[in-house]
C-alpha cells in the first residue's frame, strides 16, 4: 500500500469517572488518546481522527468509554475535544510547502538570470 491511513498513540490521561469492571479498583482507569492520519508513501499527510480506549493499569483490562457511565462517557468526549494531533502527522503538508518554496525560489532565480542576460544582450 502506498497511501492509506493510520493510527498513533498519542497520550495516555486518567480518568476521574471510570471504575474498572473487572477489578473494580477506583482510580486505575487512564483514557489511551490515539489519531488517525492518511499517509503517502508512508509520509503522514495529515491527522483526521481521534479514538480512545480506558484501560486499568491494576489488571490491564481494555474498556471501551462507551460502554460505562454517562459520566464517563462525557469525560472521554471532553477529554478527546482537547487532543491535538502530534506535529509529525502533518509531515507531508510541511514537505510539500518546502518543495513549493524551493520551486519558487529556483523560478524567482530563473527570472533574475533571464534579466541578467538580457541586459547583457543590450
Ligand atoms: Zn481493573
Amino acid at each position: 500500500m502506498i497511501k492509506g491511513s493510520k493510527e498513533s498513540f498519542v497520550k495516555s490521561v486518567p480518568s476521574n469517572e471510570a471504575v474498572c469492571t473487572n477489578c473494580k479498583t477506583e482510580g486505575t482507569m487512564n483514557y489511551n488518546l490515539f489519531y488517525k492520519y492518511y499517509h503517502v508513501f508512508f509520509i503522514p499527510v495529515f491527522p483526521y481522527s481521534k479514538s480512545g480506549t480506558l484501560e486499568c493499569s491494576a489488571c490491564k483490562e481494555q474498556l471501551s468509554p462507551y460502554k460505562l457511565s454517562k459520566a464517563t462517557r462525557n469525560e472521554y468526549e471532553k477529554v478527546k475535544k482537547g487532543l491535538w494531533p502530534p506535529v509529525w502527522h502533518f509531515s507531508g503538508i510541511a514537505l510539500l510547502a518546502i518543495i513549493f518554496y524551493l520551486v519558487s525560489l529556483s523560478e524567482a532565480e530563473q527570472a533574475k538570470t533571464t534579466r541578467v542576460i538580457l541586459q547583457s544582450l543590450r
